[in-house]
């Protein structure tokens, strides 16, 4: 895609959503980052649910590490894979308390040495907690990515990497939250919805989705124009 094709799909998705946010709910970076770590193969939603018990009671390393995994394990059960993420969150916090003072490192590379953390993870949390210009791929994305020919490729990581250097730099900030956004409601999964896609005159993806036929029921009580049925049409003479 060329750098002009790039600068107008991005200004679309900005005019699209100008003021996008993280849909996590949090207040401090340290509650961002057990979030985001909380977040994989789950939705915002479920995250979001657990978090707001949790937090309650425990939202600081030291509170959670004194929870321990069998006390977190009850706030986060409705959440997938929560043995592992009970694990992970545990041993987060007690690095983030033996090796960081309790704070959450600013740096990406710091970031995805802590445990339970990676690329992406470490992505958004130096993006939306710091303001850093990094661009976490994320299952939506990385459709996107390869679906429009934004930055095509097999690897999540490598597509981040893309992503941050041809992103125009006015656009970088916010693209990780545009993609998403566009990836969650409009160029969905199963059937991406060009018929109603800002960019769809920028994306290479074919055949594009054509805007459905009515549902049958839309047309209960209309006038049906058309041929009669072959059986009750009068023979010719
Ligand atoms: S045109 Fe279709 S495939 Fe391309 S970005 Fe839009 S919804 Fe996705």
């Amino acid at each position: 895609m060329s750098p002009a094709k790039r600068h107008e799909l991005f200004a679309r998705l900005a005019a699209a959503h100008p003021n996008p946010r993280s849909e996590l709910v949090y207040q401090t970076p340290f509650e961002l980052l057990v979030a985001v770590v909380l977040s994989a193969q789950a939705t915002d939603v479920s995250v979001n649910q657990a978090t707001t018990k949790l937090y309650a009671v425990a939202n600081t390393p030291q509170t959670i590490l004194a929870l321990g995994e069998e006390g977190l394990k009850p706030y986060i059960k409705t959440i997938g894979l929560y043995n592992t993420k009970a694990k992970n969150v545990i041993a987060l916090c007690r690095r983030l308390l033996d090796e960081h003072g309790g704070n959450v490192p600013q740096d990406r590379e710091t970031l995805r040495e802590l445990p339970g953390v990676g690329w992406k993870t470490a992505s958004v949390v130096a993006n939306v907690a710091f303001g850093q210009p990094t661009i976490a791929v994320d299952t939506h994305i990385f459709r996107i990515a390869n679906r429009t020919g934004l930055a095509p490729g097999n690897n999540a990581d490598t597509i981040s990497k893309q992503l941050e250097k041809i992103t125009p730099p006015e656009f970088v900030h916010n693209a990780h939250h545009w993609l998403i956004l566009h990836g969650r409601y409009v160029c969905k999964a199963r059937t991406p919805e060009c018929w109603r896609c800002v960019i769809r005159d920028l994306c290479r993806y074919t055949p594009k989705t054509p805007r459905p036929e009515p549902a049958a029921a839309d047309l209960r009580g209309k006038p049906i124009i058309g041929k009669s049925p072959a059986h009750k049409r009068k023979p010719r003479p």
